[in-house]
């Protein structure tokens, strides 16, 4: 089959007019521009096609707590009402979570996840369904001496499913503060062990910088109720902190990046690590400025998530894109394309499966209609497509409508 539209976008290459795609067994086998070949066709005036959209971060289970926690707190205060919130969820409601989740990926473009749950529910949705995915079942616990059983139960989570060449279920340690080293060596082995992405929530508040300066603040007092023998860190941060205990894997992808300091950035550039940036949750907390500019000048590469709806205003990695252009004009519409596609698919290992159009990966791809798609809106397609109204008519993964 072939798929034509007014513009085919592509991460790194100039805008393609009347650009196409062959796609056959799932695969695209050919692009061009212009009159089609033979065979069968779609055309769809007025779209930009694109790749994919793929999220890096996301807590698929939160979905049903769109709106209820109060923007703007602290993050031990949110933490304690989203506890507060979920105690009596049963593992029914996290799947039924989980699966409205998916549906509101799709239709915000996504075509790849990485998530990350703690009841396992998320992985039950996800295998068999139509996104590619990472699923993680998250481990936390303070305790040296629970480690163990930590580690054990999400591994257990994790191998209650299946993985298939769409879906790959492991573990990811939740945070520097909130694991012990114990713990965070075990994860993060697993998952270097089976070659599988490790990501992990990192330098993303205010509290948590503080934690690691100075073993002060909200956050250290929250720690030491969860375990009063909780480690008192004095002038570090998060990433030198794992750097320094070697629980910092190349390529790592580290969730938020909020308060990074030069420092970091520069660990971060050797370890080849990426950083996952999620700009409708970082607006929710009203988190210090996302260091963007000195990312990009420390060589780091950034892809975007859209986090949970616990936190987040939207699971549209659309829409996360449109926040990220309001809240950094400066960056090419063509850059922030980058990030939600080709960087994140790199940052999970999927370089070069999926992330970009081109002969030989998969048939991942998105047709995106601009409000108002007259000559003007799609003199920059990209940026046409970042405006706000644009339409998501159709999502294909491995060539098959989603
Ligand atoms: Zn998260």
């Amino acid at each position: 089959m072939l798929y034509q539209a007014d513009w085919l976008l592509n991460p790194g290459s100039p805008p393609v007019r009347q650009g196409w795609l062959r796609v056959e067994g799932g695969r695209i086998v050919e692009t061009g521009s212009g009159n089609l070949p033979e065979g069968p066709s779609k055309r769809f005036a007025g779209c930009a096609l694109l790749p994919g959209l793929v999220n890096a971060h996301c807590h698929l289970e939160l979905t049903t707590l769109e709106n209820a926690l109060e923007p703007g707190k602290t993050f031990p205060d949110w933490v304690r009402d989203l506890q507060g919130l979920t105690a009596d969820y049963k593992l029914p409601d996290y799947r039924a979570s989980a699966r409205a989740g998916i549906e509101r990926l799709l239709r915000g473009g996504c075509t790849t996840v990485l998530d990350v749950g703690n009841s396992g529910e998320a992985l039950k949705a996800l295998a068999g369904g139509p996104l590619r995915a990472f699923a993680c079942v998250e481990a936390l616990g303070l305790d040296p001496a629970h480690a163990e059983s930590r580690f054990g139960n999400a591994l257990s989570l994790a191998r209650a499913t299946e993985a298939t060449d769409r879906f790959r279920p492991g573990i990811a340690p939740h945070a520097p503060y909130s694991c012990s080293v114990e713990l965070l060596r075990s994860v993060i082995g697993y998952q270097q062990s089976r070659g599988l992405p490790v990501t992990i929530h990192a330098a993303e508040s205010r509290e948590e910088a503080a934690l690691f300066a100075s073993a002060s603040g909200p956050m250290q007092a929250f720690c030491k109720r969860i375990y009063p023998r909780a480690p008192e860190h004095r002038g570090t941060t998060p990433i030198r902190w794992l750097e320094s205990e070697g629980l910092l894997p190349d390529g790592a992808l580290v969730i938020h990046g909020n308060t990074l300091e030069d420092r970091d950035m520069e660990i971060l550039a050797r370890r080849e690590a990426t950083v996952v940036h999620c700009p409708s949750s970082h607006a929710f907390f009203g988190h210090p400025r996302f260091p963007y500019d000195a990312l990009r000048a420390h060589g780091v590469p950034v892809c975007l998530g859209t986090d949970s709806l616990a936190s987040a205003d939207s699971l549209s990695m659309l829409e996360q894109m449109r926040l990220f252009s309001k809240n950094h004009p400066e960056v090419a519409a063509e850059e922030i394309l980058r990030m939600a596609t080709e960087a994140g698919a790199r940052a999970l290992g999927l370089g070069d499966v999926a992330g970009r159009l081109a002969a030989g990966l998969q048939a991942d791809f998105i047709l995106a209609r601009p409000d108002g798609s007259g000559r003007h809106a799609m003199d920059d397609p990209a940026a046409a497509v970042l405006a706000s109204g644009t339409f998501i008519e159709q999502v294909l993964i491995a060539g098959v409508l989603a």
